[in-house]
């Protein structure tokens, strides 16, 4: 049987809780996974005084796939973000989170949206000013030629290249073909920022000529919100500049029932991080309570990456089945048990179709 070694990041808050308790479930399908543990965040820094160790980076520039718990990143001030500077150093220029109805959680029961994020660039790249240093000092007095900028201002650039944006569209195009997929949809604002969200819509219209037999449509990020809430069975595939496909997933993940059912994969040319679309819900921490499916089917994900198709079917199933009977669900789901039991009870599940 083939081996292999996956870095493990168990990350913050409710992080560890929900990735030992996914480890197990992978390991129940029969996988042959050496796990490499090793960590990031909050609680590592407060313990080595390091964000992000060496031994993480190199863990994860070996392996080539890792499972990661959500990292807390602090509001406003503090450090940045641990998820952003792994997404951009790695080049994982792709996040992918499917939103799909298992059972009747959300508002509708038979959801299929599968949401392409830019992960690179947009208002992420962290390039950033403040009007009282030197530097934002300088880019204010270019863009008052432009209109007024009060001060004190701060000023985050949004950054839309030709080259990320052909590669995030390219690779949804790609997704909707190897996965059977009828439409892709570009979400953006290029009425008003016509450079930026501008350049993005005209590549797409460019790309999608590649894929004639993909439907391909286009909507303003405002209108798909209200689109997907009231008719989100006429989307597929969207791709979206990183900041909509950060918001837009969110609420897709809340039209299939909420954060609890939100999985996700960061990917790049070599390297792919699988981890929840949901944060590190330091409220719940060590609590057991916390809805475990996100990262589990976050693991799903990266077994059919592994190329392990069986290993995340027998996962999927076992979602399939707890949800559709109801019976052990968490509390975000209107059930009582733990992070744990839910656990517990896929694994069961898995075992018994073994048989
Ligand atoms: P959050 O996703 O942690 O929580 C939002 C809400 O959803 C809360 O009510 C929470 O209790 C609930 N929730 C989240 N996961 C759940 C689960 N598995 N089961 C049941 N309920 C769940 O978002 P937040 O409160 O905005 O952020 C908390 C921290 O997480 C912040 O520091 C943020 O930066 C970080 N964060 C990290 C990631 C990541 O690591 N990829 C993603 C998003 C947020």
């Amino acid at each position: 049987m083939k081996e292999y070694t996956v870095t493990l990041i168990p990350g913050d808050g409710i992080g560890p809780e929900i990735t030992e308790v996914a480890k197990k479930v992978i390991e129940a399908t029969g996988i042959n996974i050496k796990w490499e543990i090793v960590n990031a965040g909050e609680d590592e820094y407060k313990r080595s005084g390091k964000l992000i160790p060496e031994e993480t980076l190199k863990s994860i520039e070996k392996n080539k796939v890792a499972l990661k718990g959500p990292i807390t990143t602090p509001v406003g001030s503090g450090f940045r973000s641990v998820n952003v500077f792994l997404r951009k150093k790695f080049d994982l220029y792709a996040c992918v989170r499917p939103c799909k109805s298992y059972g009747k959680f959300g508002l509708y029961s038979d959801i299929d949206i599968v949401v392409i994020r830019e992960n690179t660039e947009d208002l992420y790249s962290g390039i950033e000013f403040k009007s009282d240093e030197e530097e934002g000092k300088r880019i204010i007095e270019i863009a008052s030629k432009k209109g007024e900028i009060k001060t004190p201002s701060g000023i985050s650039l949004k950054v839309i290249s030709e080259e990320n944006s052909e590669r995030i569209i390219r690779f949804a195009f790609e997704y909707a073909k190897k996965n059977n997929r009828k439409k892709v949809t570009c979400v953006h604002k290029a009425n008003i920022m016509k450079y930026s969200d501008g350049l993005f819509l005209e590549v797409f219209n460019r790309v999608s000529k590649d894929y004639p037999e993909i439907e391909k449509e286009d909507k303003i990020v405002d209108n798909m919100c209200m689109q997907l809430v009231k008719k989100p069975h006429l989307y597929d595939v969207l791709v979206l500049p990183n900041l909509y496909g950060d918001i837009i997933s969110d609420l897709c993940a809340g039209l299939v029932g909420g954060l609890g059912l939100a999985p996700g994969a960061n990917i790049g040319k070599e390297i792919a991080i699988f981890e929840a679309t949901h944060g590190s819900a330091p409220k719940y921490k060590g609590m057991n309570k916390v809805n475990p499916f996100s990262i589990i089917l976050s693991g799903k994900m990266m077994l059919e990456y592994l190329g392990e198709k069986e290993k995340a079917e027998m996962i999927e199933d076992a979602v399939k089945e707890i949800l559709t009977e109801g019976k052990v669900l968490t509390y975000d789901l209107g059930g009582s048990a733990g992070t744990k039991e839910v656990g517990e009870e896929i694994i069961r599940k898995i075992e018994s179709r073994k048989k």
